[in-house]
């Protein structure tokens, strides 16, 4: 099997308990601890087998290799990509089978952080969640206060319209915004438009 190491829960002393994004479900692992056995990390894709033990309440995951990225190595860009990873775990928290939607959505994200920026990439691939989710919103209503929405913007939590004084964040530019939601593309957003986007998406996603 191959999938998405969404995060590492350490037990007793050495033992792991891997949460698995992979193509078709949610899984969640034991892994015994073996001094030989290489180190995982949040982020990683792995290939992996599952061995079910009757005595453990989780099967076991073992036969672990892992593909490496060559940004791995960047600090920066691996910084960047274990906040993109962390929001999936709390999104997919009580849930099992899920769409190849997205593994294929981080597994392409992942071939895009070597060449491109990251914070782009994560904007991108954001509104793809949402609008495969059908949760994109229209951004002529505030959600705050409910009244309409002119030319200046906020975005919060999970990329909803408001505005700026009521979500006391920083003002985007509506038809730069129109923009990104109809194409889904940061093409002609501004870095510093970018970096905010980015850093609303790193909240996570809503539900
Ligand atoms: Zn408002």
């Amino acid at each position: 099997m191959k999938g998405f190491i969404l995060k590492l829960n350490r037990v007793r002393d050495e033992d792991l308990i891997v949460t698995v994004l992979g193509e078709k479900n949610i899984g969640r692992y034991y892994r015994f601890y073996g001094a030989r056995h290489s180190v995982l990390q949040m982020g990683y894709l792995i290939d992996f087998e599952v061995e079910q033990d009757k005595a453990n309440f989780l099967p076991r995951i073992r036969s672990i290799t892992h593909h490496g990225f060559k940004w791995l190595y960047n600090r920066e860009k691996l910084m960047y990509w274990h906040r993109f990873i962390a929001i999936f775990e709390p999104h997919f928290r009580d849930v099992e089978e899920i769409d190849s939607f997205y593994f294929n959505l981080l597994l392409d994200a992942a071939k895009k952080w070597e060449k491109q920026s990251p914070k782009r990439v994560i904007v991108e691939k954001f509104i793809d969640i949402l609008k495969y989710e059908g949760r994109t919103h229209n951004l002529d209503k505030c959600v705050i206060c409910g009244l309409g929405i002119e030319k200046s913007i906020s975005l919060i939590k999970g990329f909803l319209p408001a505005h700026p004084d009521c979500a006391h964040s920083s003002t985007l530019n509506k038809k730069e915004l129109e923009y990104l939601f109809n194409s889904g593309e940061t093409l002609y957003l501004s870095d510093e438009s970018v970096d905010v986007l980015c850093e609303i998406a790193l909240k996570g996603l809503i539900g």
